[in-house]
């Protein structure tokens, strides 16, 4: 069983996260994009050339807990997503994955996006 899947296996939501000591700047990061609702910075363990998470900085634990207000920064994520995305070369396509709860694969839980891109990305993934 892949690492990250195994931590996603025992993680639980919490009221604060990795991401959410990053997002507030309590642990320094490299952001590769910031504005008022959300950061985006490169993935420690990167399963693609280049793989990149943007996070709300509002500590949404996952989508399944964001409510219809959220509407909004939703969008603004997949947009920021793509223009990241655009920023970091990924011309010829990337995927956007979001990992939710346990069967999910979700082992941080504050809302994320994964962007992956440089090299081909598989179907269907594992
Ligand atoms: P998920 O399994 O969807 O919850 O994804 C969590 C992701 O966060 C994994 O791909 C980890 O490699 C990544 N990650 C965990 N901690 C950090 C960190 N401090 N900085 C960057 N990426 C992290």
């Amino acid at each position: 069983m892949a690492d990250e899947i195994a931590k996603a296996q025992v993680a639980e939501p919490t009221e604060d996260t990795i991401f959410g000591k990053i997002a507030r700047g309590d642990i320094p990061c490299k952001f590769i994009y910031e504005d008022e609702k959300c950061v985006a910075f490169n993935d420690m363990s990167p399963q693609a050339p280049t793989h990149f998470l943007v996070i709300p900085r509002k500590p949404i634990q996952m989508l399944e807990k964001a409510d219809d207000a959220e509407e909004q920064l939703l969008g603004h994520l997949l947009l920021v997503a793509r223009r990241v995305a655009k920023e970091q070369g990924l011309t010829n396509g990337y995927r956007l994955t979001i990992n939710n709860g346990k069967d999910g694969g979700q082992s941080v839980y504050h809302l994320h996006i994964h962007v992956m891109g440089g090299r081909q990305m598989m179907w269907p993934p594992g």
